[in-house]
């Protein structure tokens, strides 16, 4: 039966393939494609878990077999021994088998995908006995998993790369050969996604998250048709059923009749027409009708991504997000020369472009690891998060900065602060990079020169512009966070999300003052928030004096056809009429020409 689910549009396009459900757990489980050889191993490690789990109840019903009448707990005999009987079930040991031999999914993503079906089926259960047993089934599964952690045999590969060396075609069996596959989570960090870069998936949908959430900025770099916060997607698709995503409007259509997916085939076609129409303009110069020259930087989460932006028309890098870096390592960092590297293969991948490299933002909805969330941190956006980390952690940040100084000597580099907000900060982050350069010195290390700048993202910094313009060499706005503080509105959270509003007037004016404070004092002034690359946007940002916007690369050639059309000298006294303007979003209603 055909029906749809509503959420909110992340990316561009249509997507049409089966559904892979990635089922949540509390357990926290790697999802990647294991190799054909490794298939074996996987299903040992499997075995492995689950007899680790049996011996433990055999353990304690050996215990209580010991105990006399009186003592011995019935309850929890009766309890062991459905546990024994739900680890012997065939569904569950047949069905787990059958995802790593058929689907080449790893073991802990088999067992989560095979307990999401017995679950469903335990939910429709008429007998609230029967129906309670699922909490038993997720309790020795999360067991196996956890026995699982343990016994990681050398053939399976390391999560966070495994499925890069792997193509679609690979990864199917039988019927499903060349069908696309979309990826339907409950939730998934923004470090699971980045082991899904490289196709192996033509789209994704989660329950949760906001439109700027880190989960839906690092979907767009993967630039495929993706919806977020579409609230009980993962219990409503099954395995398998057909879906559509429509990135542009944010509908999944569900088990799609055959005149639904015509209609849509056709859309997806003018989409993929239209990208190449785009491809026109690759090498024009971003150049508005009055002649103004517009930087167009790329917004990148590994060095991976930089030729990519080359590619994309960049003409630089305006936010290398080095968190990706630290994230999905069980807290373990990245040492100065694993840094070093990483940060050098981005500046040589730029070719000769300039890099800005943001340090560390972890914190709020990018923990370093999910398995490691801190829980006690009730409100973790307003907490320890992205430069407050590191001033916390000076060893972290120092090696760092020595790691980003020393890659600089291979090509044009910046370093961004992100979330500064008091000038004691700035000061000790500057005396910090000071020292970093100085231990280089010391240690007759290399390094080059650096511009320093800070991100605007905080209320606070956008009203206190001195202070930054009189320490830093260029800022850049991050109107993602900066939405988020000045209008108390969860950026991650789906539920608010239709109040995390870019065209509220505080939002324009604070963006609207960094940047004519910038060009007043000579300093440079970027945006490298989701706004930058919105076209609905970009004329409104040209208005204000903007010139320089970093974006996810696959956003570039269309914000550059909205600057070829649009004369900036004429835009300025419009986006003065919208800044002064209560309820500026009416302006920008359908028709929003100004000239
Ligand atoms: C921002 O806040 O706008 C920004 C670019 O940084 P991030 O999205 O990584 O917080
Ligand atoms: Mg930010």
């Amino acid at each position: 039966m055909t029906f749809s689910i509503h959420g909110l549009p992340v990316t561009r396009g249509i997507a049409i393939g089966r559904a892979v459900l990635v089922a949540s757990s509390r357990v926290d489980v790697a999802h990647y494609f294991v190799a054909p050889a490794q298939v074996d191993a996987e299903i040992d490690r499997v075995r492995i878990g689950r007899n680790a789990v049996v011996e433990e109840i055999q353990r304690l019903q050996l215990t209580i077999a010991q105990m006399g009448p009186k003592e011995a707990p019935q309850e929890l005999t009766a309890l062991l021994d459905v546990h024994l009987l739900l680890l012997n079930d065939d569904e569950l040991v047949a069905g787990v088998k059958r995802w790593i031999t058929e689907r080449f999914y790893n073991a802990e993503w088999a067992l989560t995908s095979q307990l999401d079906i017995i679950s469903r089926q335990f939910d429709e259960m008429q007998d609230a006995y029967l129906r309670e047993r699922k909490a038993d089934l997720e309790q020795i599964t999360e067991k196996v998993l956890r026995a699982m952690k343990g016994a990681r045999t050398a053939a399976a590969p390391p999560p966070a790369r495994s499925n890069r060396q792997r193509s679609q075609q690979d990864l199917l069996l039988g019927d499903t050969v060349d069908v696309p596959l979309i990826l339907v989570a409950h939730d998934l960090s923004p470090s699971d996604l980045l082991q899904f870069k490289q196709g192996v998936f033509a789209g994704f949908i989660t329950d949760v998250g906001g439109k700027t959430s880190h989960t839906a900025i690092v979907a767009r770099s993967l630039d495929i048709p993706a919806v977020v916060g579409a609230r009980l997607s993962s219990q409503l698709v099954r395995q398998d059923d057909w879906l559509i995503i429509d990135g542009d409007a944010g509908v999944v259509v569900v088990d799609p009749s055959p005149i639904i997916l015509a209609e849509y085939g056709f859309k997806q076609r003018q989409g993929e027409l239209e990208r190449g129409r785009l491809l026109r303009l690759l090498h024009t110069p971003a150049v508005t009708l009055d002649g103004q020259k517009i930087e167009l930087l790329a917004n990148i989460e590994m060095p991976e991504d930089a030729p990519g932006a080359v590619k994309a028309g960049a003409v630089g890098v305006g936010l290398f997000r080095s968190e990706f870096l630290f994230m999905g390592r069980q807290g373990s960092l990245p040492d100065e020369d694993e840094q070093y590297q990483a940060y050098r293969r981005a500046i040589e991948g730029m070719q000769g472009l300039p890099v800005t490299i943001r340090t560390v933002d972890v914190g709020a909805d990018k923990p370093l690891d999910s398995s490691l969330r801190d829980e006690a941190h009730l409100n973790p956006a307003l907490g320890l998060r992205a430069i407050r980390w590191s001033l916390a952690e000076p060893a972290m940040f120092l090696t760092q900065l020595r790691a980003i100084l020393r890659a600089a000597a291979h090509g044009r580099a910046n370093v961004l602060i992100p979330m500064l907000v008091h000038a004691s900060e700035i000061r000790q982050t500057l005396a910090l990079i000071d020292h970093a350069r100085a231990e280089l010195d010391n240690r007759g290390v290399a390094y080059g020169p650096v511009q320093v700048g800070a991100m605007i993202e905080i209320p606070a910094a956008a009203l206190t512009l001195k202070v930054f313009l009189k320490y830093f060499d260029f800022l850049s706005i991050g109107t993602n966070d900066l939405i988020q503080y000045t209008l108390a509105i969860d950026r991650a959270d789906e539920s608010v999300a239709h109040l995390y509003d870019p065209m509220h007037p505080a939002v324009l004016r604070l963006v609207a003052g960094t940047i004519a404070e910038g060009l007043a004092q000579g300093k440079p002034v970027s945006l490298c928030g989701e706004m930058a690359g919105d076209t609905s946007l970009t004329r409104l940002l040209l208005g204000l004096g903007l010139r320089s916007f970093s974006m996810h690369p696959a956003q570039i050639l269309s914000v550059k056809q909205e600057i070829l059309r649009a004369d900036s000298a004429k835009l300025q006294p419009w986006a003065q009429q919208v800044l002064a303007d209560d309820e500026p979003g009416y302006r920008l209603g359908p028709n929003q020409n100004s000239d």
